[in-house]
């Protein structure tokens, strides 16, 4: 009899074990959320994120607690001789929270364990798939991985958060990634409410053959060739319009706009003049 009330708690123990673990991360999210944010720091966000001013007291307030938390939870790497300092771990971490800053519940990118940061554009290694690890010769700005990492090089991601226009942003680009990458896939499409699917896929298939069509037949485009690589480099790419060229892309895109504006959350044409 002994054994098998061991077994039954043990089970039971593993069964709750997932429930028991969001409390706990809840919980302290809640406290480390509850925590003064640097006034430094507001400096940092003043000088390096040109969006910031334009964001509604409310989101700012939730931004810092995002950003808190962000920071609380993932951990910061140099590379290629880069020391990390506060400045850039504060304005990766702002981008990276400006995608979630109207979700109530963000999972704050679960499978993102550290940032890499190189001083400027690198130069990947990778295996060539004979055991033998090569330099790439295009250098990188960026790159998501769904094992834990995120590369970015800091000149780059400063980059395009002052010059917050232009339609460009690797932190939002990669984060982008990271939030797609959620269920394992790199598919072009991430987490979604329930029945979010279908809308989903028929806009974003519809507009991915737009753009096609548009660089075959030599049209006007407000969506970056880059983005027809494949689908989720697609999403990664009008993310980055969607909050620095909202304006343009609700314009050219107003459906897509829509799907996008559904599942962040806000109206960022609302944040500019
Ligand atoms: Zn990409």
């Amino acid at each position: 009899m002994f054994p098998f009330i061991i077994i039954g708690l043990v089970a039971l123990l593993v069964l709750l074990f997932p429930y028991l673990l969001q409390k706990y991360r809840s919980a302290r999210r809640k406290k480390i959320m509850s925590e003064p944010f640097p006034v430094i720091w507001i400096s940092i966000l003043e000088s390096n994120i040109s969006l910031y001013s334009k964001l509604p007291p409310e989101i700012q307030k939730t931004l810092h607690q995002y950003i808190l938390v962000f920071l609380a939870e993932k951990k910061f790497e140099g590379c290629g001789g880069q020391d990390v300092s506060d400045e850039m771990r504060v304005t990766i971490a702002a981008q990276a929270c400006l995608l979630l800053v109207n979700n109530p519940n963000p999972t704050f990118y679960p499978r993102l364990k550290t940032i890499l940061v190189y001083p400027s554009a690198y130069k990947a290694k990778r295996n060539d798939g004979f055991g033998k690890i090569v330099t790439e010769e295009i250098a990188r700005l960026g790159e998501s991985w769904t094992r834990g990492d995120l590369v970015l090089a800091w000149d780059h991601a400063k980059h395009g958060a002052v010059e917050h226009m232009d339609g460009h942003n690797v932190v939002y680009h990669e984060f982008a990634h990271q939030l797609d990458q959620e269920d394992g896939e790199a598919d072009g499409a991430p987490i979604l409410k329930p029945g979010g699917y279908a809308i989903w896929v028929k806009v974003f298939q519809r507009e991915y053959k737009k753009l096609l069509l548009a660089l075959q037949h030599n049209l006007d485009h407000v969506i970056d060739e880059y983005g027809s690589v494949n689908p989720a480099e697609f999403f990664a790419v009008v993310t980055e319009l969607f909050f620095e060229r909202p304006w343009a892309l609700k314009n050219k895109h107003p459906e897509l706009y829509r799907v996008l504006e559904d599942y962040y959350g806000c109206d960022p044409v609302e944040w500019f003049d």
